[in-house]
């Protein structure tokens, strides 16, 4: 076991945490997450609903329908995603008599595949911690022991930490020419957001790698971790001057900072967004 794995399973002091990690026999959150994501995939596939569990993209909903949840879109929600209950009488609670629901309005699917995921969090650690009658309804966005559990299952339910790995194992990611491009990769084959697919790439494989999802259109940083921005603004000014026309892929690199640049574009996002990933040295 890892120092971070062991400085991780100490940070989590909740009950829902020991039991998990009691439940697989392991002294590591990420070992335990690990496990009972696993589990659910066997349990998935023992029901027979294997189809969209097969291989990546996996869809989470096939996970919920396991507990016997419906999954509903909403056009307008207040939070990212809620598990709503059907019976109103406190009492009766029951995790096969709720639904969850997922905010539609101006989120794209990758965004309501980890919301999805993320309420499946709530009813994998309902299941695990028993507490049917006294659990209170989980909602994204708030900070708790409890939400970074569920973060967690989300993250290893669309994009297996085993699998990953493989593949940044068979894509040679540590020599490739163009990190960004594999983070791209990752990204289409899990159908995950590229700010997911970056994160995973950094705690699996590459604790170096920062990135930066820019907008050259009207200078914006869409989201950005583990880099100086401006720095990396000037960079990618010069990679778009020198650039030839047609090029959707190039490097940098910065040796009095210590750096290496690789830019990607990525037209789904918008045309002249790029994904600049920087390997500090
Ligand atoms: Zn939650």
């Amino acid at each position: 076991m890892s120092s971070t794995c062991r400085r991780r399973a100490h940070r989590f002091r909740t009950k829902t945490a020991r039991k998990l990690m009691e439940k697989y026999g392991s002294d590591s959150i990420d070992d335990a997450i690990a496990c009972g994501v696993d589990e659910l995939r066997r349990r998935v596939r023992a029901k027979g609903f294997c189809n969209r569990f097969a291989s990546p993209p996996y869809d989470p909903s096939v996970v919920a329908a396991l507990f016997g949840v419906p999954v509903r879109k909403e056009e307008s929600l207040r939070y990212e995603g809620q598990i709503a209950r059907l019976d109103p009488d406190p009492d009766l609670f029951r995790i096969e008599r709720t639904t969850i629901q997922v905010r539609n309005e101006g989120r794209s699917p990758q965004r309501q595949r980890y919301t999805i995921a993320h309420e499946v969090g709530h009813l994998l650690l309902w299941e695990i911690v028993g507490q049917s009658r006294k659990a209170h309804l989980g909602r994204t966005g708030r900070e708790s022991e409890i939400e970074r559990l569920c973060d967690m299952i989300a993250v290893e339910l669309l994009a297996p930490a085993k699998e990953v790995r493989a593949l940044l194992e068979k894509i040679n990611f540590l020599a490739s020419a163009n990190k960004a491009h594999c983070i791209v990769k990752i990204a289409r084959i899990f159908d995950v957001s590229l700010f997911l697919a970056s994160l995973r790439v950094k705690e699996i494989r590459e604790p170096r790698l920062g990135c930066m999802l820019a907008n050259l259109m009207n200078e914006t940083v869409e989201w950005s971790f583990g880099v100086e921005e401006n720095p990396l603004w000037d960079e990618l000014r010069n990679l778009e001057e020198s650039a030839s026309s047609g090029r959707s892929s190039y490097q940098a690199f910065n040796r009095k900072r210590g750096i290496v640049i690789q830019r990607f574009s990525w037209t789904r996002v918008s045309p002249k967004a790029v994904l600049a990933a920087q390997i500090s040295m």
